[in-house]
């Protein structure tokens, strides 16, 4: 630990104001890098915080809630399986963990209120607003889990025009479509898909949402893309491990820019250190940080 850092820790024990507590629950949670790229950041910031991964079982959920709450926690990070169960456990919700109905990010507000936020959306938002703005875009998205939902939310949120949703469940894409579709501007509509897809030339940005891939290099779908001479056609992945996916891979063969899901997960995380501390995280120093935690 940074010489400079440590002393702050020491003097914030010594003579306050106390270092915030922040903590990841999930079940299972090894395994999950969050922790290593929240203290790189925190370190870097010379913000004094301690911030800890926790298992925490189904049952456990409601009073791991009360002790973030009762420990004063100056926010949380929320994971598999309790992104929608945590809801009912919180004081309220923004608008992006409402319409996505799931919480990845717990923030203790002015008045002491523990608030429900979605930054898993807003992330992936940030690394593909990076490249150019989503408004009107043409948007195809494989999956429809939590991840997907949260980035629909967010695209539609942001103004995309069309966003067609392609799972091997259609009943989920459907309830997607039900629940948010009268709530936003963007046209959304539901395509099978059974594992193989052609990708034509009218869309702007494909995101590969399930968690096909994962940890898997060889995994990933038959995928045809359709020649695209003229616009934008951006290919993103939300898996984030391993960082070049199959899918990229015959994205960038097809000339797209490809988005990587480890961007999505340092700007879900720079996104939520904000709303923590008001302050700006380093992500270059984040993203070395997950890097580094997935060689160890
Ligand atoms: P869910 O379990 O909610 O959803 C999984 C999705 O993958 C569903 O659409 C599911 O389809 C689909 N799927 C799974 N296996 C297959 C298969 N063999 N063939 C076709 N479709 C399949 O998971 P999440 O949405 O929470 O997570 C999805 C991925 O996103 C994970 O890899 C996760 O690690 C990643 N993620 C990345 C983040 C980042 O910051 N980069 C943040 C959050 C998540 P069906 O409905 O038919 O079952």
């Amino acid at each position: 630990m940074d010489k400079n850092y440590e002393l702050l820790c020491r003097k914030a024990v010594m003579h306050g104001p106390l270092e915030s507590l922040f903590c990841c629950v999930g079940d299972p949670v090894v395994g999950n890098p969050t922790q290593l790229m929240m203290e790189a950041t925190f370190q870097s910031m010379l913000f004094p915080a301690r911030y800890l991964t926790c298992t925490v079982s189904k049952d456990n959920l409601a009073s791991a809630i009360e002790g973030i709450k009762a420990l004063g926690f100056t926010g949380a990070n929320v994971t598999a399986p309790h992104k929608v169960e945590v809801i009912q456990y919180l004081d309220g919700l923004t608008d992006s963990a409402r319409l996505s109905g799931a919480v990845n990010c717990i923030i203790k507000d002015e008045s002491g209120k523990y608030i429900g936020d979605n930054t898993d959306g807003k992330g992936f938002h940030t690394s593909i607003d990076n490249i150019t703005p989503v408004e009107g875009m043409n948007v195809l998205v494989i999956g429809a889990g939590g991840a997907a939902r949260a980035i629909i939310t967010e695209l539609a949120l942001h103004g995309a025009s069309k966003i067609t949703i392609a799972n091997r469940t259609t009943q989920k894409a459907r309830q997607i479509i039900d629940s948010l579709g009268p709530q936003v501007k963007s046209t959304l509509k539901s395509i099978p898909f059974d594992g193989t897809l052609t990708i034509g030339a009218e869309y702007d940005l494909i995101v590969q949402a399930t968690s096909v891939g994962l940890f898997d290099p060889a995994g990933g779908f038959e995928i045809t893309w359709e020649p695209k001479t003229s616009g934008v056609r951006i290919a993103a992945d939300v898996v984030f491990n391993p960082v070049d996916t199959n899918f990229l891979k015959g994205a960038r063969n097809a000339g797209a820019t490809v988005v990587d899901g480890l961007g999505m997960l340092v700007y879900q995380g720079a996104i939520a250190v904000q709303e923590w501390t008001g302050k700006d995280a380093d992500c270059e120093i984040m993203r070395k940080a997950l890097e580094e935690a997935f060689t160890i």
